[in-house]
């Protein structure tokens, strides 16, 4: 049996290994020293359906990292469109769009306005994960496009946004 220490692939190998499992893309915000702060993340599921519970794994080095470590967190989780790949960009730090992406609030929680689905939690149960730590959050509130099943989600992938074929969006 090989031990850690006798892995033969590298952090590259499995950084592209992983990027092969093809995921959407959120948005976190969460209210933090009176503004809101907002995040890119692919790293989302969900994790339980009674109670509503989905998770996020953030990198310890990010900034969302010590917001969503704060006393009674509560954030949201904005699932993009296809069209919104300027959105993810922005709240990845790669590129700042002249003007902000806009903001609403669901039961209080900052979202982003126009997106696919918009949830609002509340933090719940924080784990442990090497480098990311993983954020397990209780949904209270959702909002959703009317006809989610023909509308295209953002996707990424072998680290580049996405796109599903027509064919696949219901009419
Ligand atoms: P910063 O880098 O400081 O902020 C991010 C950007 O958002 C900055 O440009 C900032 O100006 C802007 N911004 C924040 N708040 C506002 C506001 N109120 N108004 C206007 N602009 C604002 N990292 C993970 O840890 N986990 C993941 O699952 C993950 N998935 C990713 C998926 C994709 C597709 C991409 C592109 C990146 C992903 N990242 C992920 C990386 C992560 O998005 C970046 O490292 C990000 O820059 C970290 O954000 P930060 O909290 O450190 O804040």
């Amino acid at each position: 049996m090989l031990h850690t220490k006798d892995k033969t692939f590298s952090k590259r190998d499995f950084r592209n290994a992983m990027g092969a499992f093809a995921t959407g893309v959120v948005v976190i915000t969460s209210e933090h020293e009176e503004s809101v702060h907002g995040m890119t993340a692919n790293a989302f599921i969900s994790v339980s359906l009674e109670p509503p519970l989905v998770l996020v794994s953030i990198d310890k080095k990010a900034r969302m990292h010590d917001v969503l470590g704060g006393e009674d967190c509560f954030f949201g989780i904005s699932i993009l469109a296809a069209d919104q790949q300027g959105i993810s960009d922005h709240f990845a730090g790669r590129m700042v769009t002249q003007s902000a992406p806009e903001f609403m609030h669901l039961s209080g929680v900052p979202v982003i306005k126009n997106a696919l689905v918009a949830l609002a939690t509340k933090r719940c149960h924080v784990y442990e994960g090497g480098d990311h730590t993983l954020f397990v959050a209780e949904v209270l509130d959702l909002q959703q496009v009317e006809r989610l099943e023909t509308e295209a989600p953002l996707l990424f992938q072998c680290g580049k946004y996405q796109r599903l074929a027509e064919t696949c969006l219901a009419d």
